[in-house]
């Protein structure tokens, strides 16, 4: 009890934190996810945070296609990519409240002068760092998915791979490093495609060339 009346102090204190700076807490969590990959609790909220954007992502898709199906005029209820991605998300609710099982809360009063309120606090039995930064990350991506829009936020890197908060919808860099590498890698691959095409074209012409002069030579013979 103890220790659960510790972590419930030090959850207070990061939620004034966090509200002092969103952005930094942000930044933080996605810096973890970064510098330590092979943690237990850190593979568990990963695992958490893809399910939760393929749900996302998957519901998304749907919309626009059920969109695009009743523009049209067209029945949608048994056009099969459709009905395919609905089994997709019902596989993928089940995988992430499998992976949401262990977590519980409790509601909690909290105020101050004139403030009363009560919140949602992680229950954790251990008072270890990892456990309870498990159970915050897990309640604020909870609060993320019930805001709408905001799980659509939250990609992968194009460049990188890793997770990022977009600022911007079109967003695919994690920032500017990864986005000026793919930009310059792009452009080698341009350069090097142009360089190709440009060998493929002279030695097209010499095949060219060539089959016309061998076809001469038959003539004359
Ligand atoms: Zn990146």
């Amino acid at each position: 009890m103890q220790e659960y009346c510790k972590s419930v102090m030090t959850a207070r204190k990061h939620t004034l934190r966090g509200q002092v700076d969103r952005a930094d807490g942000e930044r933080e969590f996605f810096a973890t996810l970064r510098e330590h990959p092979t943690k237990p609790a850190v593979k568990r909220v990963e695992t958490v945070l893809t399910l939760m954007v393929e749900a996302d992502t998957l519901a998304r898709e749907q919309r626009e296609q059920k969109r695009l199906f009743e523009r049209s005029g067209k029945d949608w209820h048994r056009h099969k990519p459709l009905m395919e991605s609905l089994h997709a998300s019902t596989r993928t609710w089940k995988l992430l409240n499998e992976a949401l099982l262990p977590y519980s809360w409790v509601p909690l009063a909290e105020g101050g002068i004139g403030r009363f309120g009560i919140i949602e606090r992680p229950v954790t039995t251990s008072p270890a760092q990892w456990a309870y930064w498990e159970r915050m990350s897990v309640g604020t991506l909870l609060r993320l998915a019930r805001k709408p829009g905001e799980l659509s936020r939250l990609r992968r890197c194009s460049e990188c791979l890793q997770w990022f908060h977009a600022i911007k919808g079109h967003q695919q860099f994690c920032g500017v490093s990864c986005r000026r590498r793919h930009t310059a890698q792009d452009s080698e691959f341009k350069d090097k495609r142009a360089a190709y095409m440009r060998e493929r074209r002279i030695d097209e012409k010499e095949e060219e060339a060539q089959s016309k002069r061998q076809a001469a030579r038959v003539l004359s013979e």
